[in-house]
C-alpha cells in the first residue's frame, strides 16, 4: 500500500526514476497475502484510501479485503506502475557505496539508487504457536495469512485459533457454513459494536458525479476516527470511557451468563488492538459452534486435545495467531556509511526518527516506519504524511544542495525519549499483551494523537538533520 502511494507521488512530483521491488508473486501486500474468509477492513474505506486517488465505488462503508486488494490493482494501473514492479524480488542488502545504495536482491539482482524508501509493512511475518504434535494433524492446518483455498469448508469441522480481528473476522465467515466451528480462545477481547452499511447505487452515482463528496466523506471520517479512537487509545477522557462502554454494553448481549463470564476480558478496552464489527457473539447460539477455553494440550492426528483431556475431532486447523511486528523489515540488512549496520542499531527494538528515518544511514526513509500511529487508524493517511515528508527532503537533493542527508543521533534520541515518557499514558500500558509492546516492556506505536503525527511531519525541521556532500563508502 505504501509502496504504490509513493511511487504515484513521485510521478505526480515529476520523478520518473525509481523502481518498486516486491518479494511477493503481486503487488498489494497485506491485501494480497490475507485472503481468508470474511476479510474486510475494519477503518471506514473512504478513509482507508489515498487522497489523491478517491474511489467513489466503494461497496460498503467497511469493504472486503478483494475490494481493497482491486483499488490498489486500479491505482497501481492508473499511474502506469506496472511495469515499475519487480515482482518476486526480496531485497535482502543495500550497501551505501560511493554515496549511492548498493541494492542486492535474494535473487543475485544488483542496482544502484540514490534514495531507499522502505514500504516493507508491519504485520507480515507470521507467528505460528509452538504446539506440541502440530505437524502431525491429519487434516489441514494453515495460518490465516496463508489460506489454503483448496481446502473445502462447508460441512466440515473447523477449528480457529485466536481471537483477534483476524479469528473473530473468520469466525463470523465460517461459523454458519462448517459441520461443526470451534473457538480456541486465550485470552477473550473487547469487541466494539459497528454496524457494516452497504452503498446503495444512488450513493455510489452521487460520489462519482460530485467529487467533491467524496472530499468531504474522507474529512468527516477522518475526524471521526482522530477524535474518538485517535484520542482514546493515548489519553484517559471521555473518548475512552465511551468506547469502553459501548464495549462493555455490547458483551451485555451475551445472553448466557456463563458465556459472558467466559467472553469478559480482564483488561482495558483497546488495551489490545481493538476488534471491530456486529455479528460475532450470535454466532455462539448456533448448535455447531464452540468457544473452547480450556487451553490447548497438544495436536494429535484426528484433532486437538485440551488440557481437560478432551479429543476435538477436527478436519481443518486455523491459525489466526497474528504476526511478529518486531521483525520490522527482516530480512533486509542496511549497511551504511561506515559499516554501521541496521541490525546493530536495532539489536534491541526497530526505532527510528519520528516514524520516518534512521539515524546514521543517509537518504533512507520508512514508510510505516517504527512508531507509526497503528493503533485503529488509517495507515493510507498516516503513510501520506510520510510520503509526503520524503519527497520534501528528496527536493533538497534536487535542488543539488546536498548529496546525502540523515536525522541527527541526537534528534532521534530527543524523539526517542519523548516517546517513551509518553508511552505510559496510553491504553496499550495498562496491562495486557500484545504485539503494541516491544521487548523492553514499552509499547511502541506513535503515543500522540494522529494530528500530532501530522504536524509533526509537515515541515522537515531542517536543525534535526545532517547534510552533506558525498560521503565515503561502507567499510
Ligand atoms: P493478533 O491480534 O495478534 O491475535 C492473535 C491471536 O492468537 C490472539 O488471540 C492470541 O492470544 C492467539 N494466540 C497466539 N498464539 C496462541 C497459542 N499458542 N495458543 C492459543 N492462542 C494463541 O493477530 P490477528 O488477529 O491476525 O491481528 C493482527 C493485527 O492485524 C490486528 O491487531 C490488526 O492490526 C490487523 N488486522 C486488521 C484487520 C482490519 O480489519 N483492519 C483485520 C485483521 C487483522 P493472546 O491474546 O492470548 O496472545
Amino acid at each position: 500500500m505504501s509502496g504504490i502511494g509513493m511511487a504515484a507521488k513521485l510521478r505526480l512530483a515529476g520523478i520518473e526514476s525509481f523502481r518498486i521491488y516486491e518479494k511477493s508473486d503481486d503487488i498489494g501486500g497485506t491485501w494480497h497475502a490475507n485472503t481468508y474468509p470474511g476479510l474486510t477492513c475494519d477503518i471506514p474505506s473512504r478513509y482507508y484510501s489515498y487522497t489523491f486517488a478517491p474511489n467513489p465505488d466503494w461497496s460498503r462503508v467497511y469493504s472486503p479485503g478483494r475490494e481493497i486488494w482491486g483499488y490498489l490493482d486500479r491505482v497501481a494501473r492508473d499511474f502506469g506502475l506496472l511495469d515499475r514492479i519487480s515482482l518476486g524480488a526480496e531485497v535482502v542488502e543495500a550497501r551505501w557505496a560511493d554515496g549511492r545504495w548498493l541494492l542486492r536482491t535474494s535473487g543475485g539482482e544488483e542496482a544502484e539508487y540514490d534514495f531507499i524508501i522502505t514500504a516493507t509493512g508491519g504485520l507480515v511475518h507470521t507467528v505460528k504457536p509452538d504446539i506440541p504434535g502440530l505437524d502431525t494433524f491429519a487434516g489441514a492446518a494453515f495460518h490465516s495469512a496463508e489460506w489454503d483455498h483448496s481446502v473445502p469448508l462447508e460441512g466440515r469441522r473447523i477449528a480457529v485459533i485466536g481471537t483477534g480481528s483476524t479469528g473473530i473476522q473468520i469466525t463470523r465467515a465460517l461459523a454458519p457454513v462448517a459441520g461443526r466451528f470451534e473457538l480456541y480462545q486465550r485470552t477473550p477481547q473487547w469487541i466494539l459494536p459497528i454496524g457494516n452499511r452497504r452503498y446503495t447505487r444512488a450513493t455510489r452515482w452521487a460520489y462519482r458525479r460530485f467529487p467533491a463528496l467524496n472530499r468531504f466523506g474522507y474529512r468527516s471520517l477522518q475526524l471521526q476516527v482522530e477524535r474518538t479512537l485517535g484520542r482514546a487509545t493515548v489519553r484517559p477522557g471521555l473518548a475512552r470511557w465511551w468506547i469502553g462502554t459501548l464495549c462493555r454494553l455490547h458483551l451485555r448481549s451475551v445472553r448466557d451468563p456463563e458465556l459472558r463470564r467466559r467472553f469478559t476480558p480482564v483488561y482495558e478496552p483497546m488495551c489490545k488492538r481493538l476488534v471491530m464489527g456486529t455479528r460475532f457473539y450470535r454466532q455462539f447460539s448456533r448448535p455447531n459452534v464452540e468457544l473452547v477455553d480450556a487451553g490447548i494440550d497438544h495436536v494429535e492426528p484426528g484433532g486437538i486435545v485440551t488440557r481437560d483431556g478432551r479429543l476435538h475431532e477436527l478436519d481443518v486447523i486455523v491459525l489466526a495467531t497474528g504476526f511478529d511486528a518486531h521483525a520490522y523489515m527482516k530480512p533486509l540488512e542496511l549497511v551504511g556509511p561506515g559499516g554501521l549496520r541496521l541490525s546493530e542499531l536495532w539489536a534491541g527494538e526497530p526505532f527510528g526518527y519520528r516514524s520516518v528515518a534512521l539515524p546514521g544511514f543517509p537518504n533512507v526513509f520508512t514508510l510505516l516506519g517504527p512508531h507509526s500511529p497503528i493503533g485503529n487508524q488509517s495507515i493510507f493517511t498516516v503513510s501520506e504524511s510520510q510520503i509526503d515528508f520524503a519527497l520534501a527532503l528528496i527536493g533538497v537533493w534536487r535542488r543539488r544542495e546536498a548529496d546525502a542527508m540523515w536525522p541527527t543521533h541526537e534528534a532521534t534520541e530527543r524523539f526517542n525519549a519523548e516517546l517513551r515518557a509518553a508511552a505510559p499514558t496510553t491504553i496499550w500500558a495498562t496491562g495486557c499483551s500484545s504485539w503494541y509492546i516491544g521487548k523492553d516492556g514499552v509499547p511502541h506505536p506513535w503515543p500522540w494523537t494522529p494530528e500530532r503525527h501530522r504536524e509533526m511531519l509537515e515541515r522537515p525541521l531542517l536543525h534535526e538533520w545532517e547534510f552533506a556532500r558525498a560521503l565515503a563508502p561502507a567499510a
